[in-house]
């Protein structure tokens, strides 16, 4: 985030002074509370300043580099995640493939008759059933997904940043969103590569906060 002079500015004042009140401040820098208000409630929001009641403002001694992981750790999988799209484990390759044009995804979760987590199924799960040239209409799922237990998942309240680290290790394109329910867990979500780029390019451009 780009401070301008007049921020800058507040922050040297609040340093050496603080707790000082906005009042105080602008008496310092010849202008009105009123001009101000903005510039203290940039500097507040990011982090930069706090406010007390009754006391006035003061610095919180964060750096840009601090305030920008205190970001990154308020990021969650809710507010990025994507629909799900998910198949049962009795549809064929061929279905897989028509469902990920229509649904234009490319992993598919797949779950059993009572909506519960069993495997993914990835683009090149389907090239490697297609190679010999196979029926695919004849090939279940079933046979050629990655099955639970070693699907990758998350929950909603998961960091962005923990997710991200998880797609790296596991060389994943996506995991489902889940809820532990009494029968297993149930797909809530989507997270993916986009998903994570998209938190990314909203924090460079300041969007989140
Ligand atoms: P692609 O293979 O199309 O590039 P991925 O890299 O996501 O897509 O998939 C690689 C392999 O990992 C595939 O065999 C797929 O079944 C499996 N896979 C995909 N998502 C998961 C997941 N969340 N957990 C475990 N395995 C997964």
């Amino acid at each position: 985030m780009e401070l301008n002079e007049r921020q800058k500015k507040i922050i040297e004042i609040t340093k050496e002074n603080g707790p000082i009140t906005g009042e105080q401040i602008a008496e310092k820098l010849n202008l009105t509370r009123a001009t101000l208000r903005p510039d203290l409630a940039i500097l507040t929001m990011s982090g930069f300043l706090d406010a007390r009641p009754r006391v006035g403002y003061f610095y919180t001694g964060k750096t840009q580099s601090q305030l920008l992981t205190d970001k990154v750790k308020r990021m969650t999988v809710k507010s990025y995640q994507s629909i799900p799209v998910v198949v049962e484990e009795s549809a064929s390759a061929y279905d897989a493939i028509c469902t990920m044009f229509l649904e234009d995804v490319g992993t598919l979760f797949v779950v059993n008759k009572d909506g519960v987590l069993i495997g993914a199924l990835s683009r090149k799960d389907l090239l490697r059933a297609s190679l010999g040239n196979q029926d695919l209409s004849a090939i279940p799922i079933s046979v050629i997904m990655s099955r639970m237990p070693n699907i990758t998942f998350c929950h909603s309240h998961d960091l962005i940043i923990d997710v991200a680290k998880l797609l790296i290790e596991r060389q994943i394109d996506g995991m489902p969103v889940v809820k532990e329910t009494d029968k297993g867990l149930e797909v809530t979500g989507r997270l993916t590569k986009t998903n994570v780029t998209r938190a990314f390019v909203e924090l460079a451009e300041g969007q989140f906060d």
